[in-house]
């Protein structure tokens, strides 16, 4: 925890991590929300450093996150932004961030704030006994995730830690405890606030004004059509990068006639899951030569089974080809004008 950042003794404190990519009304309402239920005197909000996978995608740096933070937070006088993961850099771990607050706040004042989507998944992360010891946990309803009515709905790694459950609140054996907190839920995600912002949708129910300001005064997730200009030589142009680097069996289609959710996809095979993922950068890379974009998301490169690169109106698929096999995408395209999309001919040597 940094020097500047004062918590007083004895107080009450919550922790409240995320990528904030970007900070929405569901991230506002479990602030708020939590602060009052739990009469906290301070809630830290803690934006995690990405994913060095997922640097390359389109959205704000370290320096505008916190900005962003600042601007849409500054109404809540009990609110401090704390950027220690973004210096430490990496992937963040919350155990680290719960470590550095625990040197200031008492285990029984210390909460950690997550949503039931994360909580579903926190047996995954790193010493979570060892947070649980350190913490409490607050966990927040999520649409579409429900709360666990017995222990055996438990996420696996936590069910030995149950002392008592009482649907509300779990006592942990580690003295520790997790208390279920019921929001007003307000469906709305990170992804669909970029997606919104990206296609020039309204986006006034999903994120405040000084957040949207701020979004449109540095040009954040502006949609990336005027970049990009004509989709159907977009298309044709990533299609060449992957030809490039030896891609297999690359389809393109003109997916406006249907109801797909974007108009143009590409799909395309690796030999293997690394030269799937190494298929994909080609593409990133020629994209960001050419056209100075990034794709908006970028999912699946690690394991290179099945890679989705997000253009907005453009989506490419980089399959595994075994993988490809199974989902029979094409399929699906049927009604999409197929772009009969080919290898261009190499340039032929200057003659002398
Ligand atoms: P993405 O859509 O990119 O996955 P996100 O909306 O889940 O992003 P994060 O910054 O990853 O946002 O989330 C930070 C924390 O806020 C997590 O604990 C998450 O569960 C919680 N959270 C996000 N949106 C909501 C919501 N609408 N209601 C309750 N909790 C939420």
């Amino acid at each position: 925890m940094s020097e500047k950042i004062e918590i007083i003794e004895g107080a009450r404190v919550g922790i409240f991590g995320g990528t904030f990519n970007p900070l929405h009304m569901g991230h506002v309402n479990v602030i708020t929300t939590v602060h009052g239920r739990l009469n906290l005197d301070n809630v830290v909000v803690v934006p995690a450093a990405q994913n060095p996978l997922k640097a390359a995608v389109e959205g704000p740096n370290h320096e505008q996150r916190v900005e962003m933070l600042h601007r849409g937070l500054d109404e809540f006088p009990y609110v401090i932004v704390d950027d220690q993961e973004l210096h430490r850099g990496g992937v963040s771990y919350t155990i680290d961030t719960v470590k550095a607050y625990s040197e200031k706040v008492a285990p029984e004042n210390l909460y950690l704030i997550v949503g039931l989507d994360q909580f579903e998944e926190f047996d995954k992360w790193k010493d979570f006994e060892k947070i649980l010891t350190l913490a409490n946990l607050v966990v927040v309803t999520r649409p579409k995730h429900s709360l666990p009515f017995s222990e055996e709905d438990m996420p696996k790694g936590l069910k030995s830690l149950v002392a008592v459950f009482d649907r509300q609140f779990v006592a942990l054996t580690t003295g520790r405890s997790i208390e279920f907190v019921r929001l007003q839920d307000i469906d709305v995600s990170a992804s669909e606030v970029r997606k919104r912002l990206r296609t020039g949708r309204n986006v006034d129910k999903f994120i405040s004004i000084k957040v949207e300001e701020y979004l449109r005064e540095q040009g954040l997730f502006a949609p990336l059509g005027p970049r990009i200009g004509d989709y159907e030589a977009f298309t044709h142009f990533c299609a060449q990068a992957l030809f490039e680097r030896k891609a297999i069996n690359v389809r393109g289609f003109d997916l406006r006639p249907t109801e797909a959710p974007t108009e143009f996809t590409l799909i395309a095979s690796g030999t293997s899951t690394r030269h799937a993922s190494s298929l994909a950068e080609a593409v990133m890379r020629a994209v960001k030569d050419e056209y100075n974009v990034f794709p908006q998301s970028l999912e699946g490169s690690q394991e290179g089974r099945w890679v989705v690169l997000d253009y907005g109106a453009l989506i490419v698929h980089v399959f595994y080809d075994f993988v490809r096999q199974e989902y029979r995408l094409e399929d699906l395209w049927r009604q999409g004008k197929d772009l009969q999309i080919k290898e261009a001919p190499a340039p032929q040597p200057a003659k002398s």
